[in-house]
């Protein structure tokens, strides 16, 4: 092992009576030091600490601390987080991964016990489970039960994970959100690992990692394949990011809520540009938001494009900590340390502002209320104008605001019977209304704001048409405790916003059936249905497959909505009902104030529920703690099993090197155009009975009702291929209806995408993707690489990649093309079916322009998307993970 390189700023610090050492910046003695952003000062640390002279460089160091010069020169540097978090979605697997590379590690003769994970990896459960059973009290317990009967294979996989692999830490089901519980109990701020304090930060495989930057850790999303190699110690390799600072000035409506304000910055941002930068907030507005409307602003990070949305640690922080339970001695430390090391905030001094690359300004005092839709989470939508905006959205032609429903089409009714009463549904009638997600539930104003306004409603005498989908789903226990000690239970209960679970549910698509009555009107008349909910992601098939329009709104809107029973509304000049004195009860006649908000939060949130709520995740719950797990190093597959299998990424790997190959006449499996999101490529939501997978699962005996959901198959690459681009909504130019279709172009029959990929890969034929812009936005998944790569894809040709997705694609050894800047598919004439033939180069190099020869004698540039040397490395041995076994042997 090479030398630490920073010895000589090597300190010792006591904390009450207690010494501890940590490496202090300052005594770098470099003016530039407080001049970079606090974000920035995150990543220098981690060099310094790490420099080896290896893995991180003295160079290394030296470009960070000369970022105000470096940052728009593209310069790579490496970053060693301090832990890894992962859900279970992308727990399974990353685990599956990892008893995979064991049992290739033993093949190749090395010891599969160098297989572990070298940093604390926490594993959070909260995926899986489905709004089966919603308005009724015994929903939580039901759904739980469902879940556990549904997932127990997995769960058993998980829990040998957590005995086989070291470091690795579990939160059972049942426990919350991972982001939720990250803030609420996770999060160090500050590491203290023996005895050496450093700033905590993470990389996580879910892309809303980065709420966790509210709270004054630097954090984001990464690929499965990305998080495998942080954990068996490789560094991320990243180009030194522009910091956009975004100053917040003035003070919020009180009528506003959290919800609004962030949907305000996703869109302002969005507009400006932000991908691939940081954001770091500053001015003196960043003190009138707590940490919870801080992180609301940090989790939809991916929403507005930037890598964090990052709020450094102030006294605000401080008061949080020790609200959710923190040990006082641990709050000391942290305090003092980030002085020490100048990382402690003070908004109100202007002195410390940092150098930015860019400087945008928002005067929170212009903010209104606001929902997001129908299809894209930065489509903002002022609450006065949803009624004229969902009506233009009708008319309009498709798109991300359009549904082209022919004017004669557009008033239709359609007559239901629902528990022996008859209701209407038009377009516009909200048949989902969940409280979801840990975006708005981790937040008490919003959710106590959400009780208030309940309670009110109810006294009002209004209530919620019962077919309507209503659940709550909050991000932790914690929630529940205060919603009830505050006294708003009841009243959402009677709203039918009774308690379904704690995990994602409704906002990652397990809202579970609509009632059949509600469903049947909705695809006989094709109605655009909607779902209105807290959540943070609304793209077509997302949600439910029957809700085309989906608006993401706070808690309090949802229920305003779901009261409304349409979002067809105007709020300032139509009624929510009447009382019992036949008066109209407005929506300005329930809604809460953020004073009598903050007043009822002050009471009732307070350190004790925390610490109650967090000490039962140690002790698991009697379900979780009864399954029993073998106990071996190498995982005894279990041939019979439909949701754990070993993945064949490493079945034919050998010791040395592959040979590289390019393309050579590759035929263009789908043709695609913009923003096709990991969603359309490899879907989480429900198995569609018809599907490929489905076929699968019947020939190994299954019945629909135990298909499950693609998310929950994560572990089984057979289902996983076949899911791949079975997203009902996906638009691929070679055929004309939406859908998971294709054509083999050699005679031009139309067939589903995987069997089409198995008849090219009989022939020996390479196929590639075409694309447009931002392939790859949405969730970060692995398997939307991982799964292309098991359907023999070797390329994609796009105009512009998500950057996990790329980074992912890159993980599995496919290459990302993209055309050159003004060129796309169409500027160039390209139909898809031409065959693409390139030359790699045996020294290629990062971003290099190549050229694509077609069948037909034309020829075009593109650029060759491997950004840095270390992601070249990665693609010379078949992918990231194939690197770090070699590196193992
Ligand atoms: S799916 Fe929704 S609730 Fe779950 S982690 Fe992602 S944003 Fe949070």
């Amino acid at each position: 092992m090479a030398e630490q390189g920073f010895s000589q700023i090597k300190e010792s610090i006591s904390i009450d009576g207690k010494d501890f050492s940590f490496f202090n910046l300052t005594a770098l003695n470099d003016s530039r030091y407080d001049k970079l952003p606090f974000s920035i000062r995150v990543l220098l640390e981690s060099a310094v600490r790490n420099c080896d002279g290896f893995q991180v460089k003295r160079a290394d160091v030296d470009n960070i601390l000369g970022w105000e010069e470096n940052q728009a020169k593209s310069v790579e540097i490496p970053f060693k987080p301090s832990r890894v978090i992962l859900q279970d979605f992308t727990g399974v697997p990353a685990v599956v991964d990892f008893a995979a590379m064991r049992d290739a590690v033993k093949r190749l003769e090395g010891d599969p016990n160098k297989i572990n994970p070298v940093c604390p990896v926490d594993l959070v459960i909260d995926h899986s489970i489905q709004v089966d059973v919603a308005r009724s009290v015994d929903a939580l317990e039901k759904n739980q039960e469902l879940e556990f009967e549904r997932n127990k294979e997995r769960f058993v996989f998980l829990k040998w994970g957590a005995k086989a692999l070291q470091n690795m830490m579990i939160v059972p089901p049942g426990s919350g959100i991972v982001h939720q519980v990250n803030l609420e109990y996770l999060a160090k701020v500050v590491f203290d690992s023996g005895n050496i304090l450093y700033p905590d930060s993470l990389v996580g495989t879910d892309s809303h990692t980065t709420m966790i930057n509210g709270l004054g850790v630097v954090g984001w999303g990464v690929g499965g394949i990305e998080a495998e190699a942080v954990m068996l110690g490789q560094a991320i390799s990243m180009v030194l990011p522009q910091v956009v600072g975004y100053k917040l000035t003035g003070v919020v409506n009180p009528l506003v809520t959290s919800t609004d304000v962030v949907l305000t910055i996703t869109k302002n941002l969005r507009q400006i540009g932000v991908v691939g930068k940081f954001v770091e907030f500053f001015g003196s507005g960043v003190e009138h938001l707590s940490i919870a409307d801080r992180a609301t602003i940090s989790n939809m990070c991916p929403e507005y494009g930037a890598t964090i949305g990052f709020f450094p640690v102030d006294g605000k922080s401080l008061e949080y900590l020790r609200q959710t339970g923190r040990h006082d001695d641990k709050i000391q430390q942290i305090e003092k340390y980030l002085n020490a090391v100048h990382m402690f905030r003070n908004y109100g001094d202007p002195s410390q502002d940092p150098v930015f690359s860019q400087i945008v300004e928002l005067d929170l005092s212009t903010i209104v209320s606001c929902c997001s839709g129908p299809k894209r989470p930065h489509d903002k939508v002022a609450v006065t104008d949803m009624k004229t905006d969902f009506q233009a959205c009708l008319n309009n032609k498709v798109g991300f605001k359009g549904f082209a429903i022919p004017s004669d089409r557009q008033s239709v009714k359609a007559p239901i019977v629902f528990d022996n009463q008859e209701y209407l549904l038009s377009h516009g009638s909200v048949v989902i209304a969940a409280i979801t997600s840990c975006t708005n539930t981790s937040n008490p104003s919003v959710m106590l704001g959400a009780g208030l306004l309940a309670k009110k409603a109810v006294e009002a005498g209004l209530s919620v048409n019962p077919y309507i989908k209503t659940s709550l789903s909050p991000g932790s226990g914690v929630v529940t405790y205060y919603l009830r000690e505050s006294g708003v239970t009841p009243f959402l209960q009677k709203l039918g916003f009774d308690i379904v679970g704690y995990g994602c549910m409704t906002c990652i698509g397990n809202s579970g059936p609509l009632p059949e009555a509600v469903s049947e009107a909705i695809e006989k008349n094709d109605l655009v249905a909607c779902g209105v909910l807290s959540g943070n992601r609304n793209f077509e098939g997302r949600i439910h497959p029957l809700t085309r329009a989906n608006y993401l709104a706070s808690p309090p809107l949802v229920i305003a909505y779901a009261l409304a029973g349409t979002v067809l509304i105007d709020f300032e000049t139509q009624a929510l009902g009447t009382n019992s004195e036949g008066k109209d009860v407005f929506l300005r006649d329930i809604w809460p104030t953020r004073e009598e908000i903050q007043e009822v939060e002050k009471q009732f949130v307070v350190p004790a529920m925390f610490t109650d709520v967090y000490s039962r995740i140690t002790a698991g719950n009697k379900r979780w703690n009864a399954l029993e797990a073998p106990s071996d190093i190498l995982y005894p597959w279990d041939s019979k099993s439909t949701y754990i299998k070993s993945p064949p990424f490493f079945e034919t790997m050998t010791k040395e090197l592959p040979t590289q190959t390019g393309l050579k006449d590759a035929c263009v499996l789908l043709n695609l155009g913009d923003s096709v999101t990991t969603d359309h490529i490899s879907p989480a939501g429900s198995i569609a009975r018809n599907s490929s997978a489905a076929r699968y699962l019947a020939t190994r005996g299954l019945t629909p009702r135990q298909f499950n959901s693609y998310g929950s198959r994560r572990g089984n690459d057979a289902v996983m291929t076949r899911g791949t681009f079975a997203n009902i909504r996906l638009v691929n130019k070679f055929v004309s209806k939406a859908g998971p279709r294709t054509v083999y172009l050699p005679n031009g029959e139309e067939m589903d995408i995987f069997d089409a990929a198995e008849r090219y890969r009989s022939e020996g034929q390479q196929v590639i993707v075409l694309a447009g812009k931002d392939y790859g936005s949405g969730s970060s998944r692995d398997w939307a690489a991982k799964g292309p790569w098991m359907l023999g894809i070797k390329a994609v040709i796009a105009e512009s990649y998500e950057r996990i997705h790329r980074s992912n694609l890159v993980g599995m050894g496919i290459i990302p093309f993209q055309y050159l800047p003004g060129q796309t598919a169409e500027s160039l004439g390209l139909t898809g079916k031409e065959r693409f033939s390139v030359d790699l180069p045996g020294d290629i190099s990062a971003g290099q322009v190549m050229t694509v020869q077609l069948n037909d004698g034309r020829t075009f540039d593109v650029c060759c998307r491997f950004d840095t040397d270390v992601e070249l490395a990665y693609f010379r041995h078949g992918g990231i993970l194939n690197y770090m076994i070699r590196q193992m042997l």
